[in-house]
């Protein structure tokens, strides 16, 4: 398969972040063909036909977003790029933001002309300083070049952006929780319906779209729904940034075209595994998507688990998903107790405490995995922990609750054998292996 780029499809140098090189990359020509060509429902109509799907975790086709706004409804409208990227293991729209976040304000534009949205936001994590002064002086850049505010390129057209750095809440990447927090009240998930398209950023209808998903409109306006759709796979049109991590040599952001052999990816583009170790396990989305494994044939062999594509069907087939985009490899050695022990302790400090089933669920987990990590663990504790993870199922306002509960569950169902040793034995299997990362 030619390896296709929509995004990294340049030479990051010291000034490739600048306005001046992206303009000498063709940049800011998709808006103008949008401006001057297209009326607002043709760039909606265009990304319905591209397949462009989300890719902040939920895969939702964004046309269909796009779509529950009427442009011509006479209401205030906002669009809000959700650049609050806090998944462990996520770092791909970081790339975006530090390198080219002249595509994000450009992809803005244009999805602002198609939506009527005269105000729009980022929401960029606080962490992100270096992304944040990027975007801030390209926002700078781009209203002194009159590409943002009134009347752009002679349109007549106006729309602004304003950057919002959030305060470090892993929760206000979800979206509804980041409207609470750019309206300044506490960041609260809510509850759906109505849906944001309805009743979003200060009541009005609101599309909040991630960053990369965003970033990619510039393209698809400048190149065409059908030439997309040409890359990919059928169902899983487009490429994906993956943001790697864990045991490859070459750990990193890259760009691939959806349906790339994992496998090839792995071992040619990653590096493979250092000292070529077996491959253990690996969470394709971020540590909400659940640990895909060959261990014991439970899921998949490792021979299957290789040879998966990555692409949304495949993954979702396999028990999985691409979701946030930041791909964790695990690699024989590494204890999964300590591992889950360091996934619970995060969703239990980022639970926001609204519903009791997560509040209570995820504090209760996290107090049993130290326990049996300190040797001190039951035998039914195992069970338990089951029986808490699966309470979360459904029964909480946002997915956070929701994922503490299934990556519990896919860790104990694939390593059961291994928290069973730990409680039994009261150490880890793998004690006094260097080269485990959660030692
Ligand atoms: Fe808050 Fe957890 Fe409920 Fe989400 S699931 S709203 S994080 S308590």
């Amino acid at each position: 398969m030619t390896p296709a780029r929509v995004l990294m499809n340049f030479e990051v140098t010291a000034t490739s972040h600048t306005l001046e090189a992206y303009r000498a990359r063709g940049g800011y020509q998709a808006l103008e063909k949008a401006l001057r060509t297209l009326k607002p429902e043709d760039v909606t109509q265009m990304i319905m036909e591209s397949g462009l799907q989300g890719r902040g975790g939920a895969a939702f086709p964004a046309g269909r977003k796009w779509q529950g706004i009427d442009p011509y409804d006479g209401q205030p409208h906002y669009l809000v790029a959700n650049a609050d990227e806090g998944e462990p293991g996520t770092f791909k729209d970081r790339w975006v933001l530090e390198y080219s976040p002249h595509t994000l304000l450009e992809s803005m534009a244009i999805a602002a002309y198609s939506l009527g949205a005269r105000h729009n936001f980022i929401y960029i994590r606080g962490e992100y300083d270096l992304p944040y002064r990027r975007l801030a002086a390209a926002v700078e850049e781009a209203y002194g070049a009159g590409l943002l505010g009134e009347n752009i390129l002679g349109s007549g057209f106006a729309t602004d952006i304003f950057v919002f750095r959030g305060a470090g809440a892993y929760v206000c990447g979800e979206a509804s929780s980041l409207l609470g927090s750019i309206e300044g009240s506490r960041a609260y998930p809510r509850n759906r319906p109505p849906r944001m398209t309805v009743s979003g950023l200060f009541g009005r209808p609101t599309v909040v779209n991630n960053v990369e998903t965003l970033s990619t409109i510039a393209w698809i306006v400048d190149h065409g729904a059908a030439a997309f759709r040409a890359i990919g796979t059928p169902t899983s049109p487009g490429t994906r940034l993956l943001s790697v991590s864990g045991h490859v040599r070459r750990p990193g952001v890259y760009e691939v075209e959806l349906g790339y052999a994992w496998g090839r990816f792995l071992h040619e583009d990653c590096g493979g595994i250092p000292g070529d170790r077996p491959l253990k396990a690996v969470i394709p989305g971020g540590i909400s998507s659940q640990v895909l494994t060959g261990k014991d044939a439970k899921v998949l062999t490792a021979d299957e688990m290789e040879g998966l594509t990555l692409d949304h069907d495949v993954l979702r087939k396999a028990g999985s998903s691409l979701g946030s985009g930041g791909m964790i490899v695990i690699a024989e050695g590494t204890c999964m107790v300590r591992l889950l022990q360091i996934m619970l302790r995060f969703y239990h400090h980022e639970s926001c405490g609204q519903c009791t089933p997560c509040r209570e669920g995820t504090g209760w987990m996290h107090r049993i995995i130290d326990r049996i990590v300190a040797g001190d663990g039951r035998p039914e504790d195992l069970e338990r922990l089951y029986t808490i993870a699966r309470a979360n199922d459904g029964t909480t306002i946002c997915g956070l609750g929701d994922a503490a509960g299934y990556a519990t569950v896919a860790m104990l169902d694939n390593f059961g054998d291994e928290f069973a040793y730990f409680v039994e034995h009261k150490r880890s299997r793998h004690q006094g292996n260097i080269e485990c990362p959660a030692s």
